[in-house]
């Protein structure tokens, strides 16, 4: 995340994880077994992604769209931002200011103002 801090694992979003193969994946549910993993390929964890591949069995997982990566990484950016909109709103509700709140969640002053506006239209509605 650009505006994480560098150095801390807080710069990593909690969705990618950087797996033995030095490879940014997805860590989601196995879409064979639901064993929580790093995602190889076709919503299936290594393991089971090349014990179908050698089972010839692989058709019975579907490759995923393009359309549908944008849409589960459209998905996975709001779940990310209303995360830190839920942390930011409880530190403000601690008393602290929108600069030690937007600090500690590593996001810049312009973002932490975003986050007033969202939460101010949260009340209202
Ligand atoms: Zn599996």
């Amino acid at each position: 995340m650009r505006h994480r801090r560098n150095g801390t694992l807080e710069q990593f979003d909690r969705e990618f994880r950087i797996g033995v193969s030095r490879q940014v994946r997805r860590v989601d549910e196995c879409a064979c077994c639901g064993a929580e993993g790093p995602i190889h390929a076709r919503g299936l964890i290594s393991r089971c992604y090349h014990r179908h591949s050698l089972a010839g069995t692989l058709d019975r997982f579907p490759a995923v769209s393009e359309e549908e990566r944008v849409q589960a990484a459209t998905r996975a950016w709001q779940r990310r931002r209303d995360d830190r909109l839920e942390d930011y709103a409880e530190m403000r509700s601690w008393g602290e200011t929108r600069e030690q709140a937007a600090a500690r969640l590593g996001v810049t002053e312009q973002t932490a103002q975003q986050y007033e506006r969202m939460l101010r239209e949260q009340v209202s509605a």
